[in-house]
């Protein structure tokens, strides 16, 4: 009968020459377990049992050797891992110092962990089987480790550890795992993944710093290096004990890329003042910054440290670093998804309605803008925080866009719903449209990239205007004609009058590539216009000053002027049209 265990990585002691030991059908080993060649000696297999995955039987256990293999410390770490835990280093951290790189260890019972450690430590030679610690009765079952870590995972450990400040002891533990749950399900967000995220205060990297300059000491004593880069990352050894935990929490994988991110912020108050003294060694690491509330960031504090000299550094932070009276604070649990875009084209029928709310010095000019008519229903959809709203060009308040619209796009930035089917979009849609002063067409959920698109070539591509033209004499038919010959008409427009509060003053090329004119009376004709990007019609037409030459008035031998204007087509391929 086996009596399955769980068991933390073990090293396979067994030779299997060249096959793998789950493959060959070793006893108590199935094709689910991970075997890998051992480094020094490509005839040993190593078995590494996660102890989320499958079970191993009673009969693998005579793989398993000595105890301290469970916890994969090398043997010339042992120096390191007896001065860490002797000063106030949690059993944790000292797997970081001792350069275990897997994350199973981490993830053991934090009481297991310290009694394995300690066994590593008083040499003890063999181990038992570990029936006592987690066997579970007759069930080939096995249950996650997020429930084993559950069972014992209390708050033993005597002192908040000197290194992590209680993270790796305290903030791993299944109560706050249930607080990032509760915060997450209260945000309310649509996601299929996450990626979790850490801020961790600075003082840490003064610790980290004193802790690896006593280990490096101690393995050059054996003339070994160690690099600070060797030494796991509290970060990530927090990661590999956390994401299981909070994943089976929200019922999602924990992945290193997702839209949707769970941060959490950490700070210590009590050891806030351990990087002040960083600044008599590097005055120039800690300049004020506008945005930045202290100067002690962890960008300036890693400068710092990698100028300071060892001698200078263990002066004014002596080791052990103090053994903290209080654990880590949660300052905050943060939620963000990453930026939806939607794209559409929109048509403008009202000459008394901006492209943009228009507000001069805080007071609203215009009831509504095409802005806000077509981002209040999308906002209500994505249940978004903000958005930006962007277009290739925009019209005068009282131009009209005509044709099949201009195109448009707009960032919904943090969005709490982004499951939208086509169907809604559609009904999306239909409702931006339930008002007589803008239509909105080819409405879709976009890529970021796809941005690009709308602003590719807005100077080249060429835009089809209409304009009702007045002039000053009095015209007939005849006097018109000639304009529809003129083709390619260079012209030249200092930045107009009524832009140049915003713009720049600068003198720009235009073309005109053809015009078609249209006889009303006396004093007024249509004038179809078909010309480049970014040339401004209405200066076109009455010659603003002398500042667009030559301009329709010139030609004319007339004073002329725009009374209305359409923009008839914008002539951007984007985004695709989509059928009705
Ligand atoms: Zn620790």
């Amino acid at each position: 009968m086996f009596v399955p265990y769980i068991l933390p990585p073990v090293h396979v002691t067994r030779t299997v020459r060249s096959v793998c030991p789950a493959r060959a059908g070793v006893a108590g080993l199935c094709a689910a377990h991970t075997c890998v060649r051992a480094e020094h000696c490509p005839s040993t297999w190593v078995l590494l049992v996660d102890i989320a995955g499958p079970c191993i039987s009673s009969s693998s256990w005579e793989f398993v050797r000595k105890s301290h293999e469970m916890l994969l410390i090398e043997e010339k770490y042992k120096s390191i891992a007896k001065l860490l835990l002797s000063s106030g280093t949690c059993p944790r951290c000292v797997l970081r110092f001792c350069c275990v790189g897997s994350s199973a260890p981490y993830r053991l019972p934090y009481k297991n962990l310290a009694d394995e450690l300690q066994k590593f430590l008083s040499n003890d030679g063999d181990i038992a089987p570990p029936s006592k610690k987690v066997r579970l009765g007759d069930s080939e079952e096995c249950r996650s480790e997020t429930e084993i870590t559950r069972d014992t995972d209390v708050n033993e450990a005597p002192q908040t550890c000197n290194l992590c400040l209680g993270i790796l002891q305290h903030l791993c533990s299944t109560e706050f795992v249930k607080q990032i749950f509760h915060k997450v399900q209260s945000a309310g967000y649509e996601f299929q993944d996450f990626v979790f995220s850490v801020s961790l205060p600075p003082q840490l990297l003064v610790r980290e710093h004193s802790a690896w300059l006593q280990a490096q000491e101690e393995m050059r004593r054996q003339d070994r290096l160690l690099e600070k880069a060797d030494i796991i990352q509290l970060k990530e050894a927090y990661k590999w004990i956390i994401h299981p935990m909070i994943s089976e929490e929200l019922g999602v994988q924990a992945v290193s890329k997702s839209l949707f991110e769970v941060g959490v912020v950490f700070c210590h108050q009590d050891t806030d003042e351990d990087c002040h003294f960083l600044v008599t060694v590097c005055k120039d690491c800690f300049k004020p910054t506008k945005n930045k509330q202290s100067v002690f960031t962890r960008m300036a504090v890693v400068k710092a440290l990698d100028k300071i000299t060892d001698d200078d550094f263990v002066t004014h932070f002596p080791w052990p670093p103090s053994t903290p009276k209080t654990t880590c604070q949660v300052i905050d649990i943060q939620c963000n998804h990453a930026s939806v875009f939607v794209a559409g084209r929109y048509n403008k029928y009202s000459r008394t309605l901006p492209q943009t709310p228009w507000v001069i010095d805080g007071e609203r000019k215009m009831e509504s803008s095409v802005e806000e008519l077509i981002t209040e229903q999308l906002m209500t959809v994505f249940q978004a925080d903000s958005f930006n709203f962007s277009s290739s060009g925009r019209e005068d308040v009282d131009v009209r866009t005509l044709g099949r619209g201009r195109p448009f796009a707009i960032e919904l930035v943090n969005p709490h719903r982004v499951r939208v089917t086509e169907q809604v979009m559609k009904d999306l849609q239909q409702k931006i449209n339930g008002t007589d002063k803008i239509k909105v067409r080819d409405l879709q959920i976009v890529t970021r990239e796809a941005l690009a698109h709308m602003k590719e070539g807005e100077e080249e591509k060429t835009k089809c205007y209409s304009a009702l033209i007045w002039t000053e004499k009095t015209i007939r038919k005849e006097d018109v004609e000639f304009l529809n010959d003129i083709k390619e008409l260079k012209i030249l427009q200092k930045t107009p009058l009524r832009v140049l509060h915003r713009r720049p003053l600068a003198s720009r090329p235009r073309i005109i590539h053809t015009m078609k004119s249209e006889y009303m009376d006396e004093h007024h004709f249509r004038l179809y216009l078909k010309t480049q990007a970014g040339t401004y019609i209405k200066e076109f037409a009455h010659g603003d000053f002398g500042r667009t030459v030559p301009n329709i008035g010139s030609m004319m031998k007339t004073t002329a002027d725009i009374l209305e204007l359409d923009v008839e087509s914008v002539d951007v391929d984007w985004p695709p049209a989509l059928e009705d």
